[in-house]
């Protein structure tokens, strides 16, 4: 689907008179060489990046083993967290960087494009996947004015595979006791979630798209309210594992 789209974009553009050609060009993000202005990296140092297959993690005990995932039915990543990838994620998530958001969309493009749930569809099959993504807290988003993982997602063509929901989970603050846990796991234990009652969820399958996942404790949070919700599956999708092994 995503080289169909980029092979009539690719003839849409040739079409085009040469002086308007030149200028869609831009420079390849790690190289400075020419490429589509729909890519911000060039053919040749994107396969140069590490990059797993789209196989479920699940599978693997070094990851299975030390996270949690007790409500994840499937976990998919682009790769481990390494640079300059790691480089990359810290940026967006603190600063509206649009060069890097719409390179980041690239990277999960095609693992985003050929989840089995959405390579397995049936022509007859009218109910789309459901796609959302981890939400930030409204202090957090008014103080940034966005949320990384929407700003990503939203830059990729194939979340028209799914039925893209935004605003499906929504944060909220959790006051309990947190003596004796460490600061990140303060952190993590803090943050709670609640599914936007706008929406059903009967039956369906989730897809639940992170940038960067440590401990599990925030996507796994997340599937178990889905579930409670009435979600049948729950498949997690990050750009980076950061996982201790
Ligand atoms: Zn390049």
């Amino acid at each position: 689907m995503m080289a169909n789209l980029l092979n009539s974009l690719g003839t849409a553009i040739t079409q085009l008179p040469s002086h308007l050609i030149t200028q869609l060009k831009t420079h390849c993000f790690l190289c400075g060489n020419n490429c589509a202005i729909t890519e911000m990296v060039c053919g040749h140092c994107l396969t140069e990046l590490p990059c797993w297959p789209v196989d479920d993690l699940l599978d693997s005990p070094q990851i299975a083993n030390n996270i949690e995932h007790q409500f994840i039915d499937e976990l998919y990543s682009f790769s481990d967290y390494q640079p300059p990838l790691s480089h990359w994620l810290k940026s967006v998530k603190y600063s509206r960087q649009t060069k890097l958001t719409r390179l980041l969309a690239q990277l999960i493009e095609s693992h985003l494009a050929n989840l089995p749930v959405a390579t397995n569809r049936t022509e007859q099959s009218t109910v789309f996947p459901v796609l959302t993504v981890v939400p930030i807290h409204v202090k957090k988003w008014s103080l940034r004015g966005f949320n990384q993982c929407h700003e990503i997602i939203k830059r990729c063509n194939a979340k028209n595979q799914y039925n893209y929901v935004p605003d499906l989970m929504i944060q909220l603050r959790d006051e309990t006791k947190q003596a004796g846990l460490s600061g990140f796991r303060r952190r993590a234990r803090r943050r709670n979630f609640q599914v936007n009652t706008t929406y059903r969820l009967d039956d369906q399958h989730v897809i639940l798209f992170d940038d960067v996942l440590t401990t599990g404790s925030t996507v796994n949070k997340i599937a178990n309210q889905l579930k409670q919700a009435g979600a049948k599956h729950v498949t997690v999708l990050t750009i980076a594992v950061a996982v201790k092994r």
